[in-house]
């Protein structure tokens, strides 16, 4: 029987706790006595540096529940920190690790197709939303225009797929070899490789506390994942730049023939041409030098180079 972890990530989030530990831990007491985990198996919170009671209320539930682990950060480092900081120290212990919210957002009725899924040989199982019914049109709207434009970037994401996922032990052993500051967990999990499933389930509204995702958070977000996983802004300015520079020819030209049928001021065809000329030579070395910065900044990643998922030997 395998040893599963619960991920959670917690950021002042005293309203949801009491009922996401006891929904929870209900779900994981019927999973030990249907026999399909271990009983070594717990639920780990992660603290991120709340400024509410949340921690004292992981404290007290640890004495109180042998289910119930805590895990406390020091400063408050952010949703997609917190869960790696939960990962890795779920993956001493654990076979297998599933990260999900604090506000109970995702369905935990689907958590035995999880499990069934890591039976059957998958490592990392991702949970996918059936449909974006309960956020407002904007949150909506955003979304999937972000997942498209990823796409468009060559930037390999699980369409609807956020962070209930769940990973295996040597899944987790490679994610330890990302070492990058900028996380997008759901960018990094599909670079993995390693065989994957799908599991759709209906997300729900959160039912206490609000949103520690704001819009300013989500856009940076958003930035981040563009920007640890494509280098193709870069390669745009080049091609604006190479766009602009035959542009300007026709600018050229259009001044001339303006000026030899008298009808431009004397010394504006000069200065229109050159800046034309100038501001797309200035792309297109702009667009060079992030050439040169692009592979910069993936050799600085440092990300493993290949994984080697099964080895025959006799
Ligand atoms: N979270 C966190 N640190 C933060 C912000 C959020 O650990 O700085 C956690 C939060 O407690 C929750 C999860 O990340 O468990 C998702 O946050 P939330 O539900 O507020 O986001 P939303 O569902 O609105 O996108
Ligand atoms: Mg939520």
């Amino acid at each position: 029987m395998s040893i599963v972890y619960l991920v959670v990530p917690c950021y002042n989030e005293e309203a949801v706790l009491p009922e996401t530990c006891k929904q929870l831990t209900e779900k994981l007491r019927s999973l030990i006595t249907q026999g399909s985990v271990s009983p070594e198996s717990r639920i780990l919170f992660v603290d991120d540096g709340s400024k509410d009671h949340t921690w004292k209320l992981i404290e007290q539930y640890h004495q109180e529940n042998t289910l119930i682990s805590g895990v406390k950060l020091a400063h408050n480092r952010g949703h997609q920190n917190a869960l790696l900081a939960g990962l890795m120290a779920a993956k001493e212990y654990a076979d297998c690790a599933i990260s999900l919210d604090a506000d109970l957002q995702d369905d935990i009725q689907v958590l035995d197709e999880f499990l069934e899924k890591f039976r059957d040989g998958c490592d990392i199982v991702y949970g996918v939303r059936k449909n974006r019914d309960t956020d407002s049109a904007f949150k909506r709207g955003t979304a999937q225009g972000f997942y498209k434009f990823m796409k468009v970037l060559g930037v390999d994401l699980v369409y609807n797929h956020a962070d209930y996922r769940l990973m295996s032990k040597r899944a987790l052993e490679a994610l330890a070899e990302y070492r990058e500051t900028n996380l997008f967990l759901r960018g990094i999990v599909p670079l993995i490789g390693y065989r994957h499933d799908y599991v759709y389930y209906d997300r729900q509204e959160r039912f206490a506390g609000e949103s520690k995702y704001p819009l300013k958070k989500m856009i940076s977000f958003a930035l981040d994942g563009v920007t640890s996983f494509s280098v193709k802004p870069l390669k745009i300015i080049s091609n604006l730049g190479i766009i602009i520079s035959i542009l300007s020819v026709f600018g050229l030209l259009y001044a001339l023939i303006s000026y030899l049928t008298n009808q431009a001021v004397a010394g504006w065809t000069a200065i229109i041409a050159s800046i034309w000329l100038l501001g797309g030579i200035q792309l297109l070395c702009i667009g060079v030098v992030g050439g040169y910065i692009g592979k910069i900044y993936n050799e600085v990643k440092a990300r493993p180079r290949f994984r080697i998922e099964e080895f025959l030997k006799k």
